[in-house]
């Protein structure tokens, strides 16, 4: 059974106060209520270390919105995998939309940043999607697939088994706009035939499959409904903990 996962991705959002606040009650929530997903909040890294000790792993899981695709030296501002390791931190955000809009993020760089991050132990959540002139130019599948094998063939396969995929259309992300369930189901199912095509069913059942794009209380229930659905990453909706709460009890 592969794992169910809800990721709330903070981005550059939340003070220091806000961040550990918001941490520590989703810690209480999850233990008091059990839910079956997997937790991961991704605050910026100034607070990385602040909420890896102000929660608790068993219940929530701390990750990165970034790595770097070099292993060390001389990269101004970037962290490394292996610093990111050395204060116990086991997920990333790699391949962010935004990243590959606003810092020329290529599918090169990312392919670099898996391979630091499988290096060093790190689980990354892979960001794949297609931008609105793809969807409606109907080359979605084909943008979805290029992204996957660029990012995906340079790996050793055994490292596999510690990624985690987001589709994120980018039309759906901030917007308020959502792919229906069935648009999400159609992709997510897709992208798993590609990972078995190209990996093996071992890689394709046990990868979870989190879709992104304005996903919200009111929508999570029928969107993890999917079959193909493993859970959510999630941004605007996550720094809110009454509908953050509610999409994590939606992960069922
Ligand atoms: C994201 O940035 O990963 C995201 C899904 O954002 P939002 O939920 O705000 O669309």
């Amino acid at each position: 059974m592969r794992d169910r996962i809800v990721a709330g991705n903070w981005k550059m959002n939340l003070n220091y106060e806000e961040a550990i606040h918001l941490a520590t009650n989703l810690n209480a929530w999850v233990a008091d209520n059990q839910p079956i997903a997997q937790v991961i909040v991704a605050p910026s890294s100034i607070y990385l270390q602040t909420l890896l000790e102000a929660v608790d792993e068993q219940y929530i899981k701390v990750s990165s919105q970034d790595i770097s695709a070099h292993e060390k030296g001389a990269y101004t501002g970037d962290i490394s995998a292996e610093q990111l390791d050395s204060i116990g931190l086991d997920f990333a955000i790699v391949g962010h939309s935004e990243r590959r809009e606003y810092q020329g993020e290529t599918d090169v760089i990312i392919a670099q940043k898996l391979k630091q991050a499988f290096k060093h132990q790190i689980n990354p959540i892979l960001c794949v999607g297609e931008k609105l002139e793809e969807r409606e130019a109907d080359k979605h599948f084909e943008v979805v697939k290029t992204q996957l094998m660029e990012a995906l063939v340079a790996q050793n396969s055994e490292n596999l088994s510690r990624l985690i995929i987001a589709y994120e259309p980018v039309w759906a992300i901030g917007t308020g706009k959502t792919a229906t369930p069935e648009q999400a189901q159609e992709i997510h199912a897709f992208i798993r035939k590609v990972l078995k095509d190209e990996f093996g069913v071992d890689v394709a059942n046990q990868t979870s499959i989190l879709y992104g794009g304005s996903v919200n209380a009111q929508n999570a229930n029928e969107i993890f409904a999917q079959p193909d659905i493993d859970g959510g990453l999630v941004g605007g909706a996550s720094l809110k903990y009454d509908d953050f709460v509610q999409i994590i009890a939606a992960c069922k």
